[in-house]
């Protein structure tokens, strides 16, 4: 042990009078709690503050450390070692995103360490005063155009003020169809809370999808708007997070990660599209940004507004409950309405694309307008199969078929990316010539060609959208006319606003549908209106197609109604049944080793380690059972989870007992992610 632990974590003196001290206490990223004490070498002992990067000694390896207090305090009985760097000459961590770390480290059982290394990006690194690209404002006008509040606009509007004017952390949600001018209340909110002198932090789930909104900021706000977008470099990153804690900027857009933007004076936090999933990190500590936008909110007195035309359950529930306070747009400012929906029975046809649909394409192209054609889920794709023996090409190292390129004759696994040439014959039955199945993008694309000749048709999906700026290159193109179709999978069906668009197509909605998880209903409830919602915003009004299997699964009145709170309430019924979120809380521990029987056992340990923990009552331990993707780059995965009302101390002596299990199991490894969103 280079340093001792020390279970005290962050002092409440952060002191800004500097004074001299030779040791420091350290967070490091591994998985122990408490910090590392350390000895500050002379010449770093002037510059060295809590919230400074540095580098030291840890067993053999150095690693990069936070600084989380200095103190003269000599601890006894331990032979300390010296800070090797300091990285940062000023601190890169506010007292404010410290205590955010404190609470996210507590909240979702990783170190403290661990949590800084996330808030903290890798690439925030250097000194560059760079100024930050503006990629994709040119091709929108430059009109400075400020409308007036509708009356529900006022409603939300006054009510959101009066938070900011109390300076009191209080939620609001905003709940209104896309076009129905959610954005428009954000920008007036914000307005007022820069006349206050206060400042605004922006998270959108996916930035690339929506240069039209980050443009109406930059029109409305000016210079002062910094967008983090994944095509900055690490020194122009590193370049906002100081304009922002200096002050140099009032408003910050940006994804998930921007949630952690030291932002000078920072009085507001508005999440767009909030039921997104992209705002839960999947990696490693797993956080909800929308939970973490709101536990530092509340930490700052700051005001929290999020909006949605289908709000996460989540919110919903406590909306009804009195903890969020709701506002609803009901209505499209100005002309558009909201498109009828067209439920088409795929049984009887024989057609992947059936005739309503392509009659519609065919007259909204020929009339001169756009259509998008949104194919549910990647994972409904191209697939080789050997009509003698039914063989089907399967990754090696995942439990799940590989998809079939026309354009590179490969056979690809999507989870690890795994990819092998087309074999010759049969591995199975040595016999010839394979049958392609299914209706990935690709395929679809060819049918439309062959179907629609000479209609211009953009393909928007993981494959034509791999490099950094692929996403806003199509829509870009698409926005220009360079197309008459975009075509893709989910991303078709978000944000953006095309008035030309009149037909909006889906293909398979079942595929959601079908997918093994409590929240099935929900996120193709989410992804059809999201998708009606791309259409009927022009003066030319539209209509949506929607393919099914199952005609007369419930969602589909709800869709065609157009009426979220409708399917809300149905939905909610039974979660609160099976005690689902957000009537219950979830769990999920994954537990993964190198055979099925190793996983098997380390589960069957951890559930009954839990069990006897106490932690939770052992009726709530549901599993193990294989993880619906039950081998993931070549390791078996098992998983438990718990469903119960648990509270943080709990779900640590849950977490540390399963731990405590496995650590005499060779080779096994357990992951934990609190609040799961997705189950497999
Ligand atoms: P959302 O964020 O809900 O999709 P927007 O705020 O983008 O909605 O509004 C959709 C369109 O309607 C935008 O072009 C916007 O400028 C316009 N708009 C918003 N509010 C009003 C209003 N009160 N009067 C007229 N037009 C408005
Ligand atoms: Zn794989
Ligand atoms: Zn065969």
């Amino acid at each position: 042990m280079p340093g001792a632990a020390v279970t005290s974590i962050i002092t409440d003196e952060m002191t800004p009078r500097r004074e001299i001290h030779g040791y420091a206490e350290i967070a490091l990223p591994v998985p122990v709690d408490g910090t590392f004490t350390y000895i500050v070498p002379e010449d770093m002992r002037e510059s060295i503050a809590p919230g400074c990067r540095v580098m030291v000694p840890f067993g053999r390896r150095r690693m990069t450390g936070y600084v989380i207090s200095t103190h003269s305090d000599t601890p006894e009985g331990y032979k300390l070692k010296d800070i090797s760097t300091l990285l940062d000459d000023e601190p890169m961590l506010t007292q404010a995103l410290l205590e955010l770390a404190r609470w996210m480290s507590e909240y979702y059982v990783h170190s403290l360490g661990e949590v800084l290394r996330a808030i903290l990006p890798a690439s925030l690194k250097g000194k560059g005063r760079k100024k930050a690209g503006t990629a994709g404002d040119s091709m929108f006008p430059e009109d400075e155009h400020r409308p007036e509040l509708t009356v529900e606009q006022k409603k939300a509007f006054k009510a959101i003020s009066g938070s900011v004017e109390r300076g009191e952390f209080a939620r609001h949600l905003v709940f209104g169809v896309t076009g129905s001018g959610k954005t428009e209340v954000y920008l007036r909110c914000i307005e007022e809370v820069l006349a206050r002198g206060g400042r605004a932090i922006v998270l959108i789930p996916e930035i690339s999808l929506v240069p039209q909104t980050t443009a109406r900021f930059r029109r409305r706000f000016g210079e002062r708007v910094a967008v983090i977008h994944s095509r900055l470099t690490g020194p122009q990153r590193a370049s906002i997070w100081r304009d922002a804690a200096a002050g140099r900027v009032d408003v910050v857009i940006g994804a998930r990660s921007a949630v952690f933007v030291p932002l000078k004076d920072m009085r507001m936090i508005v999440v767009d599209e909030e039921q997104d999933s992209l705002f839960k990190q999947q990696e490693k500590p797993r956080y909800s940004a929308i939970d973490v936008a709101e536990f530092r909110a509340r930490a700052e007195n700051a005001v929290m507004v999020t909006g949605s035309a289908t709000p996460s359950l989540e919110s919903w529930y406590r909306a009804a409950g009195g903890s969020i306070e709701r506002f609803i747009l009901p209505d499209r400012p100005g002309a558009g309405k909201l498109p009828p929906v067209e439920i088409i029975d795929m049984r009887k046809k024989r057609r992947g694309i059936s005739e309503d649909l392509l009659n519609a394409l065919d007259s909204c192209v020929s009339a001169g307008n756009q259509a998008i054609v949104l194919i549910n889920r990647r994972g409904f794709a191209n697939y080789l199969q050997c009509p003698k023996c039914g063989w089907i090409g399967s990754c090696p190292n995942c439990s799940i078929s590989l998809t079939w390129h026309s354009s590179s004759r490969r056979l690809v696994c999507h989870y690890c990316g795994h990819s092998a040439a087309t074999p010759e014959k049969c591995p199975e039955c040595g016999s010839y010539g394979f049958v392609r199945l299914g209706g990935g993008t690709q395929k679809v694309e060819s049918d439309l060609v062959n179907l629609l000749p000479g209609v211009r048709i953009l393909r928007m999906d993981l494959d034509t959208t791999s490099g950094t700026s692929g996403h806003s290159d199509i829509l870009e193109k698409f926005a220009a006319g360079g197309g008459d179709i975009l075509l893709g999978t989910q991303m078709v069906a978000k944000g953006h606003h095309y008035p030309n668009v009149t037909v909006v197509g889906v293909l398979s909605a079942d595929a959601g549908l079908n997918f093994p998880d409590f929240r099935a209903a929900e996120r193709t409830f989410q992804l059809l209106s999201q998708a009606a919602g791309r259409t009927g915003r022009g003066g030319e009004g539209g209509k949506v197609y929607i393919q099914t299997y199952t005609p007369e699964h419930f969602i589909f009145d709800f869709i065609v109604r157009h009426d979220f709170p409708g399917f809300a309430v149905k939905e909610l019924e039974s979660r609160d049944q099976f005690a689902y979120p957000p009537a219950g809380r979830l769990v999920l521990l994954t537990v993964s080793a190198k055979t099925r029987d190793a996983a098997m056992k380390g589960g069957e340990a951890a559930a009954e380690a839990a069990a006897a923990s106490g932690a939770v009552p052992e009726f709530s331990i549901l599993g193990p059972v294989p993880a619906m993707i039950e081998r993931l780059r070549g390791m078996f995965r098992v998983q438990l989870l718990v469903r119960a009302d648990i509270g943080t101390g709990e779900k640590r002596k849950l977490i540390e007992s399963a731990r405590e299990a496995l650590s005499g199991m060779r080779g096994t490894t357990l992951q934990w992610d609190i609040d799961p969103l997705d189950i497999f």
